[in-house]
């Protein structure tokens, strides 16, 4: 989860999913149709590339972003590019642009007026290269083990504008060896669906075929189910069964049954293991050697939250993630508990280790506007709308639970203001305070502004109810040695070194370049983790180690107390 590291929220918004019928009924408007044709895998279990098709009842032109997310596409790999309409061979002009909202694209577009149909046919190849530009979503095409897996965002050419709103999946799976299967976010196999933006949800699924493995062998039409390639460390099939139970636990919590499969993909990721990206019903996750199945039940607890949950419609963006990363680490940890998922003791793992991350951060009173535009640049920003969200609702559960004389908390005000979305009503800051005034008076709404600017969130001892209580302890802070902006720069050359610093006792010298990714977001929440620095110094290779630790300071941490569960 976020204590171990950020996972990057949805880009794109969710659509609805209704399964249709396999055939366009006469009537129908025309579908989209997508085929994915994966090659033979090699000796060493490594399908070198996957053919894909569209067909696009009307075409426009077509595009792929070089790097979204920083991930690599094939927009500059993909080969044998053809397309077809009615009159025969379309030709197609490429261009790039140079900057776009997204950042830089390339565009196919048709070379003559386009009659009927267009069929656009590509291949787009499988390098397996590491991330070009450091740690980034487990989105691009990625081969092992006899299967394949990607985003849309990382190999299709789709229009910009609106598309049909039917669409059909076809999988061809006639290279592959037998058992061979596919499976994507939209479900297992074929897949007929009506979607209110198709584009939008393309670029969101998540594609795999090959020797796979799922929970259940056979996915539902509506719910829980996942699927996975490579070589796990780890009993993957019973954590997921763990994971549909907190799934069917989560429906229940928030009155909402599945309408639609809900696809858990899981990949060996060589660079950022334990990382992960929600898309639009599904989540990928990655494993390495050392992902335990702990980390990974935390932070599927989160993802799925995120799912029933959502976020604030205004502000959307990083400044409202205070409430949707929040609620993710409130809840997954509560819930997880509640559903028998996790025990006390990893509960109050995983709380201590938010709780001392946040009480040790040095930016802890940075007011909640300013994080958006320091949150890639410093760790310590990044992790504060986790960590102050989450001891915020610890915070309002108990002044809710104290003004109703126990009769309600803060799971009733959330449903309260989630079922807003039902009656197509906004989450947004207004209808928060207003809800919070009804239940608390003025001082609702005044804590929840004193939140935003940055006063200390403190839940009181029995917070999380009387089996745990608060105790204080000393931690210290975390201190990177140098300036962190440096870390996510192109050439990550250090300055603004600290004399007195871990890093510099190490060794670390100002213009010392650091030539690999540098995660932090896991280590600030340990006080005994270490930071490696792979470091070049005049054409020489060093390796710095230290504990990236500085002053110690007064901080809160729970224990057990004793006393009963709550419920
Ligand atoms: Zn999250």
């Amino acid at each position: 989860m976020l204590k171990r590291r950020i996972i990057l929220p949805a880009v794109l918004m969710a659509a609805s999913l209704l399964p249709a019928a396999q055939d366009n009924p006469p009537g129908a408007p025309p579908a989209l149709e997508l085929t994915l044709r994966p090659a033979a895998p090699d000796t060493a279990g490594i399908i070198p590339s996957v053919d894909v098709t569209l067909v696009f009842p009307v075409f426009a032109t077509v595009e792929l972003a070089f790097l979204p997310n920083n991930v690599e596409t094939v927009a500059r790999t993909i080969t044998l590019v053809t397309a077809r309409d009615a009159a025969g061979p379309l030709p197609l002009r490429v261009t790039d642009d140079p900057e776009s909202a997204e950042g830089p694209a390339r565009h196919w577009s048709a070379g003559r007026p386009v009659q009927g149909p267009v069929t656009l046919r590509y291949r787009a190849p499988i390098s397996n290269r590491p991330a070009p530009r450091g740690a980034a979503p487990p989105l691009e095409l990625r081969s092992d083990t006899g299967a394949f897996s990607g985003a849309g965002a990382s190999f299709l050419l789709l229009p910009r504008s609106a598309a049909p709103d039917r669409l059909r999946l076809h999988w061809d799976l006639s290279a592959m060896p037998a058992g061979a299967r596919g499976v994507s976010s939209l479900g297992s196999g074929d897949r007929t669906v009506l979607l209110e933006d198709a584009i939008g949800r393309l670029k969101s699924t998540f594609f795999l075929a090959g020797r796979l493995q799922l929970f259940p062998e056979q996915p539902p039409e509506r719910g829980f189910f996942s699927a996975w390639h490579g070589t796990p460390p780890m009993d993957l099939a019973r954590l997921m069964a763990s994971e549909q139970k907190l799934y069917a636990f989560y429906e229940k919590f928030f009155s909402r049954p599945a309408e639609s499969p809900y696809g858990v993909f899981l990949r060996e990721n060589p660079v950022n293991p334990g990382g992960g990206m929600g898309l639009t019903d599904s989540f990928i996750a990655t494993f390495g050697p050392k992902v335990t199945a702990e980390d990974l039940t935390i932070t599927l607890a989160h993802e799925m939250l995120h799912t029933f949950a959502g976020g604030l419609d205004q502000p959307a963006g990083l400044e409202g993630s205070w409430f949707s990363e929040g609620l993710a680490v409130h809840y997954a940890r509560l819930l997880a508990l509640r559903a028998g998922q996790i025990t006390p003791a990893e509960f109050l793992h995983d709380l201590n280790s938010t709780a001392g991350r946040y009480y040790t951060n040095a930016f802890l009173g940075t007011p909640n506007s300013e994080i958006p535009k320091r949150f890639w640049a410093d760790t310590r920003i990044r992790v504060l709308p986790y960590d102050r969200g989450s001891l915020y609702f610890a915070v309002l559960d108990t002044q809710l639970r104290a003004a109703s004389h126990a009769q309600t908390g803060l799971d009733e005000l959330l449903m309260q203001f989630l079922a807003r979305r039902k009656r197509a009503l906004p989450l947004d800051e207004t209808a928060w305070c207003s809800l919070l005034e009804q239940a608390l008076g003025t001082p609702g709404p005044e804590s929840y502004r004193a939140m935003l600017a940055g006063a200390l969130q403190l839940p009181e001892s029995g917070a999380f109810g009387p089996q745990f209580e608060r105790t204080t302890t000393r931690l210290r802070r975390y201190e990177l040695g140098f300036a962190p902006e440096v870390l996510i720069e192109p050439r990550r050359v250090v300055r603004g070194l600290k004399e007195d610093s871990a890093a510099a006792r190490a060794g670390l010298r100002n213009g010392d370049e650091i030539t690999r990714p540098v995660p932090q977001d896991v280590v600030q929440a340990q006080q005994e983790a270490t930071l490696t620095l792979h470091v070049s110094r005049a054409g020489q290779s060093l390796v710095i180690t230290y504990l990236p630790r500085g002053e110690e300071v007064d901080a809160w941490q729970w224990r057990m107390a004793g006393g009963p569960p709550r419920r």
